[in-house]
């Protein structure tokens, strides 16, 4: 937490519009926010921050990551000092906070990840982005839509008693699930007996089971069209179900690669815009500039810009870092607010915190600045 107080001005990316003004920031926490009478550039896009014609920096909340299994060549299941890794790694990207997220795993590793989290929380570096619990991807998943996750290590919720879960539990904010294995629904109920958010995802689930995974309480989708059953016009699968019930919140890797940039209208269109929020899904090889690392265990190469199983087409995580996935949003035509909020505001309120994420006075600093390009404004970063 930066003590003392200063004062941040430019283009201030507000929860509905993008407004000339200042904000002062005391010990951390925005104490006030001050609007100038000109300049209000309402759904400000890239092209018209391009064209706005100053250069002044566009200051908003700092981003979420709530997906993110690695970056800079740092594991997130690799332990504390590479967690810190991670932490800093991505705070160059303007990720504040984030979920170090664990893939499929035996269940003793995922226990040591668990604890390694917990234990390294109270001391992450405060140059870093700051940890707000943790995420398990895995082992609940489908076989026939495991995508990278050894499919050795898959289980069924069934197989696997609660007092095993329980010591997952805290600590626990995610889960991914598929709703279709045996046990599924009594697991999205034991997570959110927990307030631990279940996602849906690498599922071979029909409309139905997608559905009823829901119902049981499940709020989130993840890595949208990807590892799951799409909308086939006479088989609808999760990622309709997902799109077509405005309760659900859906994440959208925007790396281009995951989901085509022609496909997501459909998303913004459908989903009411604070169920969307961006997720890196990125892997510890993400913003080294190498060629090869591994993911659980799993080998992996990248190949024009995409992280795939080695020798194979399967899709292994992203390389993207989000501020690139939020300028990509921009790019598809997506107004400023909302692109900023689905990094950063929508991803906290799936995970109930509200003292980040916006900019407004009693709100926590957490604020990254850009220039009008949305690239990087090193100096005016304000701290987690
Ligand atoms: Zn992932």
């Amino acid at each position: 937490m930066t003590a003392g107080r200063f004062e941040l001005a430019g283009w201030l990316v507000l929860d509905d519009r993008v407004a000339l003004g200042r904000v002062t920031v005391e010990d951390g926490w925005i104490a006030a926010v001050e609007l100038d009478e000109e300049g209000t550039a309402a759904g400000l896009s890239s092209e018209g921050a391009s064209r706005g014609a100053d250069d002044r920096p566009l200051i908003a909340p700092g981003f979420v990551d709530l997906h993110v299994h690695g970056f800079g060549g740092f594991d997130a299941m690799g332990g504390p000092d590479a967690l810190s890794g991670m932490a800093r790694a991505v705070r160059a990207h303007q990720v504040t906070s984030f979920l170090p997220t664990a893939v499929t795993a035996s269940l003793d590793a995922l226990e040591r990840f668990a604890d390694d989290v917990r234990a390294w929380m109270p001391h992450a570096p405060e140059d870093g982005a700051q940890p707000l619990g943790f995420n398990l991807e895995g082992p609940f998943l489908s076989e026939a839509r495991r995508g990278a996750h050894d499919p050795a290590l898959l289980l069924a919720p069934a197989d696997v008693p609660t007092s095993r879960l329980d010591r997952l539990a805290e600590g626990l904010r995610m889960i991914t699930v598929a709703p279709e294995l045996p046990g599924a629904l009594d697991l999205i109920a034991w997570a959110v007996e927990r307030g631990v958010v279940v996602s849906l995802g690498h599922s071979a689930a029909t409309f139905a089971q997608a559905q009823a995974g829901y119902a049981a309480g499940a709020r989130s989708t993840t890595h949208l069209f990807n590892a799951m059953t799409g909308i086939d016009h006479r088989s609808p699968g999760l990622a309709l179900a997902a799109l077509l019930d405005d309760a659900v919140a859906v994440e959208l890797i925007a790396d281009g690669h995951h989901v085509v940039p022609e496909v997501w209208p459909l998303i913004t269109r459908l989903k009411p815009p604070d169920r969307l929020f961006l997720v890196s899904d990125a892997i510890a090889l993400a913003g080294t500039g190498a060629g090869q690392g591994r993911i659980g265990g799993l080998p992996v190469e990248i190949a024009r810009g995409r992280a795939v199983l080695a020798g194979t087409s399967t899709l292994a995580g992203s390389v993207v870092a989000l501020d690139t996935a939020v300028r990509n949003l921009v790019a598809s035509g997506l107004p400023l607010p909302h692109a900023i909020a689905a990094a950063s505001r929508n991803p906290l309120a799936l995970l109930g915190i509200s003292d980040r994420g916006r900019i407004a006075v009693g709100q926590r600093a957490a604020l990254v600045a850009f220039d009008p390009q949305l690239r990087v404004r090193p100096e005016a970063g304000a701290g987690p």
